[in-house]
């Protein structure tokens, strides 16, 4: 197993053209092998080169059952199912620290830190530090979940897939909303005691068959044991919502029963 210290993801991040920009981080820390610091390390060495580092710090804890009246069709949900809500004493707010357990270490370590910004999503959030933190978290919102993304990419900055593959790269939600698909909705309840609406992305398991569009504006670099994949955000979402509007079948997973596949592809809620 590789060691790899603070040195070896500075060198990486300025190899790949990171330096100074805005980068949303997507990662499997183990992927590093032995990474000295951990995923603090990993936070410090994109601060110490001057990076905004976006990430995903999404919360389906939060998520309640539908209420009646907010129940759209072709939503990839079955209303009929039946759907038990957590009981949760607290209700979110972008300054809780609560994070799904399978976002990872990386993303943990960004919500703690008393210097992150955290979206107003209660399902979806994104947080992010670094200098255009603020100006990149500030427009998201329950139903405009992807403004991070959107800004990200306004803004000329990349998308990193650290260990991970496409599948986890949430710009291409982005990308299918520019194809015209509508985000699904989900619920979620605010301090208020009020039930509202949150949109969120599907499944992106197909994600793969994007793999060749995106290799010309791809560039890679190994890290320790870890493949470090960059992409340029606006370039990304242009081609993916274009291959996506010309066939919108290129999205679909390998399991013909998926509901999230099937709705996106027909459209999305309506
Ligand atoms: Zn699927």
């Amino acid at each position: 197993m590789s060691r790899i210290s603070s040195v070896d993801l500075r060198l990486a991040i300025r190899e790949l053209g990171l330096s100074g920009r805005a980068v949303c981080a997507h990662s499997s820390l183990r992927s590093f092998g032995d990474l000295e610091g951990g995923a603090d390390a990993f936070v410090e060495a994109f601060l110490s080169e001057h990076c905004t580092l976006l990430v995903p710090s999404f919360s389906w804890s939060f998520c309640v059952a539908p209420p009646e009246g907010m129940r759209p069709l072709r939503n990839a949900f079955d209303y009929e199912r039946g759907f038990t809500s957590p009981v949760r004493a607290s209700t979110y707010t972008p300054d809780t620290d609560a994070i799904d357990d399978d976002m990872g270490a990386i993303p943990r370590a960004v919500v703690r830190r008393p210097d992150r910004i955290r979206g107003a999503h209660p399902l979806c959030s994104f947080a992010a530090v670094g200098t255009e933190a603020g100006a990149i978290i500030e427009r998201q919102a329950p139903l405009g979940v992807f403004a991070p993304l959107a800004a990200l990419a306004d803004r000329e900055g990349f998308v990193l897939l650290a260990g991970v593959g496409l599948p986890n790269m949430t710009l291409i939600h982005l990308a299918e909303r520019r194809a015209g698909r509508q985000p699904f909705r989900r619920w979620a309840k605010m301090a208020s005691g009020e039930v509202i609406e949150a949109a969120s992305g599907g499944c992106g398991a197909g994600f793969d068959a994007l793999e060749p569009i995106l290799a010309p504006i791809t560039r890679e670099r190994k890290v320790g044991d870890s493949r470090w994949r960059v992409f340029p955000a606006r370039e990304t979402v242009e081609i993916a919502a274009r291959a996506i509007a010309e066939n919108p079948q290129v999205t679909r997973c390998a399991d013909p029963s998926c509901l999230l596949c099937a709705d996106a592809i027909a459209g999305g809620p309506i």
